[in-house]
């Protein structure tokens, strides 16, 4: 692979995890960040980090000097509810600044884009598991504006000589293993996240937001995923694009089954034997009642297999992370 992979959001969750599963393959790294949400302690000093907005037109001048071959764009907002309040948010900072970063992209000669997408581009599925082709009808401005990027890279990539993958995350959760990155968030909103907190008395008790969902136990069921067989998915994505430059993807990422809220919150209680308060409470904005992936065709395209699938192990990540955290002071 000759040139670098430019992340953006390398300083967040995710993308963070995504530099590690990279400069562990042997890739060189420019992160592109503009740390209004992430820490630049987060990122792997084994990397560049270029405190800068994706949309800035100055990214095309990181492209030339880092001779960026490939781009893995995290960065945006990701907060299903906030998205609800501030929609016009939801589409600056991941519709509008994507489209930029495209541009720069295309204009540099980028071969090979790898875009951060989401299962809420589906909406409230029809069937679950929801594949690929299923309909993507969001229910909220996240889902919106990151289907609309979708649409953008799609367009893109028909017209100039440039490929992409669309990752459509599920629930993502849990930490580096080897406790070199995790969820850092400031005022998270994520369950798993919500819940270690509690457990280390960050917070007094979790929220059950909704008990009333046609589901088995009334609660959200969500398909979590650990960010490191994530992160390992995007490294084997890279592959895929480099190895048919002709051929784009759209590839649903999770692992094909479900846990309730209060399933995920029994599970908290075990890793960490504390029972976390539990307060129910009505729905939150925005909310479908069940997401799980059909992974079929990750399953077929790339060799990428889970390694981390057990929702305890995930927690005992998330929760290890959790108390490194505390440990920092932060
Ligand atoms: N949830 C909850 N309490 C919380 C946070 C989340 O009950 O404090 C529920 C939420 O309603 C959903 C599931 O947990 O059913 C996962 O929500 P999260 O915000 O983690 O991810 P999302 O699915 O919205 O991307």
């Amino acid at each position: 692979f000759d040139g670098k992979v430019m992340v953006t959001g390398g300083a967040g969750y995710i993308g963070s995890h995504a530099v590690l599963a990279l400069l562990d393959a042997g890739y060189e790294v420019v992160v592109v960040d503009n740390l209004v949400t992430g820490f630049a302690w987060a990122v792997d000093p084994r990397a560049t980090l270029v405190e800068m907005a994706v949309e800035d037109p100055a990214v095309r001048q990181v492209i030339r000097d880092h001779r960026v071959r490939a781009i893995m764009h995290f960065a945006g907002s990701v907060v299903v509810p906030e998205s609800v309040s501030d929609p016009l948010k939801y589409y600056r900072n991941n519709t509008v600044a994507s489209r930029a970063l495209i541009e720069s992209a295309v204009e540099e000669g980028v071969a090979h884009f790898i875009f951060s997408s989401t299962a809420a581009t589906y909406g409230t599925p029809q069937r679950v598991p929801v594949a690929e082709g299923d309909p993507t009808v969001p229910i909220n401005p996240y889902g919106m504006s990151k289907l609309m990027t979708e649409a953008m890279l799609r367009d893109v990539a028909a017209a100039h000589p440039i490929n992409y993958c669309a990752l459509r995350y599920f629930n993502v959760a849990g930490a580096d293993p080897q406790g070199r990155s995790g969820q850092s968030t400031v005022g998270a909103t994520h369950l798993i996240k919500i819940a270690v907190e509690a457990a280390t008395g960050k917070r007094g008790h979790v929220g059950v937001f909704g008990t009333d969902f046609a589901t088995r136990d009334g609660t959200g069921v969500r398909d979590y995923i650990h960010v490191s067989d994530l992160a390992d998915a995007h490294v084997a994505a890279l592959g895929l694009l480099v190895s048919q430059p002709a051929e784009s993807h759209i590839l649903n990422c999770g692992y094909g089954r479900g846990f309730s809220v209060l399933e995920v919150l029994d599970a908290v209680d075990r890793v960490t034997n504390v029972a976390i308060e539990r307060r129910f409470e009505g729905r939150r904005a925005g909310d479908p009642a069940e997401l799980v992936a059909d992974n079929r065709a990750i399953l077929a395209a790339l060799p990428w297999r889970p390694k981390r699938d057990d929702l305890d192990g995930i927690v005992h990540d998330a929760l290890a992370w959790e108390r490194k955290l505390a440990e920092m002071g932060k």
